[in-house]
Order: structure tokens, then sequence, then C-alpha cells
């Protein structure tokens, strides 16, 4: 899943689901190298019914919290029609609960996007964010089409259309081993196209993507480098840039000790995430549908097949839900960084180590660990400077 922020709120672990994560379509019209999907190519259609009743079954369930965020991934959200995603939103609404608020939104490579698209999203408020890699010499290395071409300025087309229609977006940068060599780049190219926010995913082993070229022994001393340099210039230009990043490790850092960082990846039902066939799996969104004898692709039950709190009867739920409490509790015990981080990311855990009840791995390590080591940093730097007025600044915010 691309947008990986997570939210402050007081730790416990009860059940509420506040995402609700849809596969209409399997089907990418794009071939990352890097991408997690193994189905990608698969052109399969969500079906209106499924839809009815994964509403039905989420909007009906005592777990649902007052907010809910349903996105729309895993394919390519925009390679269906946007007649479907009329139909979509009307049958959403027809069975919210009065008092529910529903959001909308979509992670896309913006290639498709058209008036049409930019028309829809001005008359429903979807929520859009747009998958762009920095400058066409990074952003081609790995985001392709199936016939292996580079699909930068596509992309720069669709976020031109975006921009023109005054929506407002924000955009994910996939980070390899060659992108951290080039900080001043990435930032220029995300300053000179008027993308004010952006988060940073690093190239993680996931799903399909078995091999990362961050996996190498040099390479958290370059993320670290590279995410002090991008830090030094989101300072120099305030107001420019918002880093998903360094927002969250503030205001994390900031909280108060009775506060923790809630981490719905690791709360049974926090998420909830049903694929085009209607199958239902909970936890790590990307852990629906991937090969496991273990834990039979984490598809818990289905929509068409009884509610969720069947789920909690399945067998495979309960293994996987005891596993990845046994790791969020190793975490809590072994890591420094579990106040700010929660237990982490179960899908990264299993790719990396094949176990969900892990604690350490490349993608904490690179993101949690380096970012909050280098805003901690930061912070006390600031305090240390004798007329320092008020704590670090990052993107114009203050802590
Ligand atoms: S070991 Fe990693 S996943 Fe666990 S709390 Fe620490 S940073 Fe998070």
């Amino acid at each position: 899943m691309e947008n990986k922020s997570m939210s402050i709120r007081h730790a416990d672990l009860s059940p509420k689901i506040d995402l609700l994560v849809i596969q209409p379509t399997p089907f990418c019209n794009l071939d990352c190298d890097y991408c997690y999907l193994p189905n990608r190519s698969d052109t399969r259609k969500i079906k209106p019914d499924t839809l009815r009743q994964i509403f039905a079954t989420v909007f009906e369930s005592n777990l649902l919290s007052r907010q809910l965020g349903v996105v729309w991934h895993a394919g390519e959200p925009t390679t269906m029609p946007i007649g479907f995603y009329r139909d979509a939103f009307a049958l959403a609404e027809q069975a919210r609960p009065d008092n529910l608020i529903l959001t909308h939104s979509i992670q896309t490579n913006a290639v498709l996007i058209d008036q049409a698209w930019c028309d829809f999203v001005l008359e429903t408020g979807l929520q859009v964010g747009v998958s762009v890699d920095g400058p066409a010499f990074l952003h081609d290395r790995h985001r392709k089409t199936r016939s292996g071409a580079g699909t930068h300025a596509r992309t720069l087309r669709g976020i031109g259309r975006l921009q023109d229609n005054g929506i407002d977006f924000h955009a994910i940068c996939v980070l390899t081993r060659q992108s951290l060599e080039y900080p001043d780049e990435i930032f220029d190219f995300f300053a000179d196209n008027d993308i004010g926010q952006i988060g940073f995913n690093i190239e993680e082993i996931e799903g399909a993507n078995l091999n990362s070229t961050l996996a190498g022994n040099d390479t958290e001393v370059l993320l670290r480098r590279f995410f002090h340099r991008f830090l030094d210039l989101v300072k120099q230009h305030p107001g420019v840039l918002d880093v998903r990043e360094f927002n969250d490790a503030m205001t994390a850092i900031a909280a108060d000790q009775d506060t923790a960082l809630y981490n719905h990846q690791v709360v049974p039902f926090g998420i909830v995430s049903v694929d085009a066939d209607g199958n239902i799996s909970t936890f790590s969104p990307e852990l629906l549908g991937q090969f496991s004898d273990a834990y039979g692709n984490f598809i818990f039950g289905n929509v068409h097949q009884g509610g969720l709190a069947d789920l909690e009867d399945s067998a495979v739920f309960q293994k996987v839900r005891r596993e990845i409490e046994a790791g969020r509790s190793r975490c809590r015990k072994s890591c420094d960084y579990f106040g700010v981080c929660g237990g982490g990311a179960p899908s990264n855990k299993y790719f990396e180590h094949g176990r969900l009840d892990e604690t350490e791995t490349m993608y904490c390590r690179l993101t949690k660990m380096a970012v909050t080591d280098i805003i901690v940093a930061d912070i006390e730097a600031e305090l240390a400077q004798p007329d320092t007025a008020s704590p670090a600044m990052a993107g114009g915010r203050s802590l």
C-alpha cells in the first residue's frame, strides 16, 4: 500500500475499523519493476453485488469508527471507468449509517488522468495521491510500461491536469538505491513542479518484489545522508514542501507520554481489505492474496459468506492475530523506537523474515529508525542554539 502514514491516539488496541481498502481490479496499466502486486495483469473487475456486500458487511459491523476512509487500491484504480466509481459511491452512500463520515481516495500513477477524471474529482471530493519518483532519470528507471518505456512524461501530464483544475493532491516517491544520491534533484523536482506534499516509501522487499536495491549493507548510511540533506533543504525553503515522514516523526516525538502511536496495521480490523472477489483480510493490506501455505494467503473470509465477526472464528485469523501480537509485544520490550512506531508493519516482517512474530526489518531501520534519529538530532541541535526562540521547524511546522 502506498500511503503509509500512521496516526497518534491513545494506544489501546480495541478494534475499530478506520480504513477500508477495496480492490476494484488487480489490473495495472503499468509494470513498475519494484511492484509488490503478483496479479497486475489480471483484468478481473469487482461486481456490483460484491461491492454492495462489502458496504453492508463493514457498515453493519459494530467495529466501525465514526470516520472511515475508503481507499480504492491494489491495481491501478483509474483503469476502472469513472462510471464504476459513480455507481460505487452511490452504493456506499445508500448504505452509509447517518453518523458515519466517509471519504474516498485513490493512489494513482496519473497516466490516465484527463479532464473527465478531474471533473469527477471536483464533483465528488475524491482524494488523490500520485505516484511519482522525482525527475525522469530516476522515475523512468523503474516506473515503466509493459513494453519497457518510461512513464514520467505521461505522469507529469496527468499532474498538470490536476493542477490546471486546482485539485490538491499529495505525491508518493519511492526511494531506490539510486535515488539516495540525488536529494537535491528530487527536492528541486517537487519544488519546480509545485508539488507541495510528499511521502517517501522505500523500495520494500514485499510480495512479488523479492529483492530491493536497498538491501545492501551500506544502504543505511546512504539513506540517513539522504534524509539529512533533504531535511536541510526543506528547512532552507520554508513552506515549499511538506514531507510526511518528517511530520509523522515530529508528531510522534512530541506526543505526551500517555499517548503512543496507534498503528492500525497491528490491530485486528483497524484496516479491512477486500479483493475483487470479496475475499477479506485485515492487518497490512499488502498481505491480502499473497501466496502463503502457513497463512492461507491471508484470506480470512468472504463478504458473501458472513460478517466480520465470523472471521474471528477462522483458525488462520487466530494464528495471524496471535503471531502479530507476539511480534508487537517483542517490539515493545526490545525496541527504543516502539513509541514512534507502534510495532511496525506485519507485511514487512512476513516478507523479510517469513514470520509475523518478528521485530526489526529493513523497512523499519530505513524508515522509522533513520527518520526519528534525524529529527531528534535536529531538534536537539536547534534547542542547543542560544537564541532559539522556538523548537525545530520543518516544512513550516513547529513541534
Ligand atoms: S523493531 Fe522496528 S517494527 Fe518493531 S517497534 Fe522497532 S522500529 Fe517498529
